[in-house]
């Protein structure tokens, strides 16, 4: 029979032979994941994550892949005081296999967590195939799902159908500042992106997730004794508190589309006319026209209280994560990724969230999408991150069926690809 005829949600002999595979790997899985999330890689612990990036590298010269780990440039940061500086994190890594065949993909993931060193170090066997730890679900566990799949589908046949480019990086958990670029460049030359953040605990994917925004606003006015002479004065606070409560009165203007004043740091003692404030803020919309509602709403109110006197403000920041809505490419994958976990006896439900990922880069690029195809867990971001140990090669398994349905031209990537531009 050709492969051509046999529906997503069977197993052929080529998915039997990968998953008995991956079943003899779970061990092996569990003990590498556990290993990983004891290397702390706080997204600032810029020293521990250069010092896992090498361990990396060597697991993923396990596959046929070509592996290199490539500096990332200084991020820009601003301080409450309003100075901006940079912060290098550690370097991105990319592998690259086979970028002549006809089907591509970009698989992604990070290795930073958002544990600061010295945090949240243990894991703990909590019974009943639960591990909790740092960075075990989040995603550490995800990476080694994404490494044995590629693995699994690397001793196949169907190897020479499809090439792939693997990016991971340091610096998720703070906006893949550094690393956006290599995304978007891996991105682009792929069919079809396949991302390994944690499942919903209950086994669910993210369907459309929005787009998130994050600006730091520095306002500027003039000191002056509060009590001699006021009117010298020229308060950065006030015009900070007029922006916040400008913008906050946005939210719900335009249905799904959110705004959050998330700190507002300025002035000193009650006697002197504050001169600089720096206000933090962020947005999240649905959709494109959105997010540029969103950055034009900023922009005009920001220009409404520069009108004051004698204030000035400098701006960082925007949708550093492009929404990522359900369009017919992305509803096209989630079908038939969804028929391909029949295979497996399960039933996966796409479920659409305000969080975002690097996913929604990767459909910045123009490449349609899955994010959560790493492991089953819960409680991430807080100390009682928990990790369901049989998720590793189950998932595995999955990542490796997809594989071999691009590969087969069941899933067919090229379409779904077109399916982007309408
Ligand atoms: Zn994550």
């Amino acid at each position: 029979m050709n492969a051509d005829n046999i529906p997503l949600g069977e197993l052929t002999d080529l998915d039997k032979t990968a998953l008995d595979k991956l079943a003899a790997r779970q061990d092996a899985m569990l003990a590498r994941t556990i290993a990983w999330s004891k290397v702390n890689t706080g997204s600032y612990n810029t020293e521990g994550l250069k010092t896992f990036a090498p361990m990396l590298a060597e697991a993923f010269a396990e596959t046929e892949a070509e592996v290199e780990l490539l500096e990332t440039q200084p991020i820009e940061s601003v301080k409450a005081t309003g100075e901006v500086r940079d912060f290098h994190t550690g370097p991105v890594l990319r592998a690259v296999a086979r970028p002549d065949a006809p089907n591509q993909v970009v698989l992604t993931g990070h290795y930073d967590t958002v544990f600061p060193k010295g945090t949240f170090t243990e894991v703990t066997d909590l019974g009943g195939g639960k591990f909790n730890g740092p960075g075990l679900t989040d995603m550490k566990g995800g990476i080694c799902v994404m490494l044995e799949a590629l693995k699994a589908f690397e001793a196949g046949p169907l190897k020479d159908q499809l090439g792939y480019r693997v990016i991971l990086t340091p610096d998720e958990e703070i906006g893949n500042h550094a690393s956006n670029d290599a995304i978007m460049a891996a991105a682009r030359t792929a069919h079809i992106g396949l991302t390994f953040e944690p499942c919903m605990e209950d086994g669910s994917f993210s369907g459309a997730r929005k787009g998130s925004a994050v600006w730091d606003v520095i306002f500027q006015g003039r000191s002056a004794h509060a009590g001699r002479e006021p009117e010298k004065g020229r308060s950065a606070l006030m015009a900070a508190a007029e922006f916040a409560l400008k913008i906050e009165a946005l939210t719900d203007v335009r249905e799904g589309t959110t705004f959050n004043i998330g700190s507002i740091d300025g002035g000193d003692a009650v006697n002197v006319v504050p001169a600089l404030c720096v206000v933090r803020l962020g947005a999240r919309a649905p959709d494109g026209p959105s997010a540029d509602w969103a950055q034009g709403e900023v922009d005009r109110i920001l220009n409404e209280v520069l009108k004051r006197d004698g204030i000035t403000a400098h701006t960082h920041g925007g949708f550093y994560r492009p929404p990522k809505p359900r369009n017919a490419a992305q509803e096209k994958l989630f079908g038939d990724v969804a028929e391909t976990a029949k295979a497996l006896g399960i039933k996966l439900n796409f479920v659409d969230t305000g969080g975002v990922c690097e996913g929604n880069n990767v459909f910045a690029a123009g490449t349609p999408n899955i994010d959560t195809l790493g492991v089953r867990g819960g409680r991430i971001h807080s100390d009682e991150e928990f990790l369901m140990a049989d998720s590793l090669s189950e998932r595995a398994g999955l990542a490796a069926l997809i594989l071999h349905r691009i590969a087969e031209g069941r899933i067919d990537a090229k379409a779904i690809k077109a399916l982007m531009t309408p």
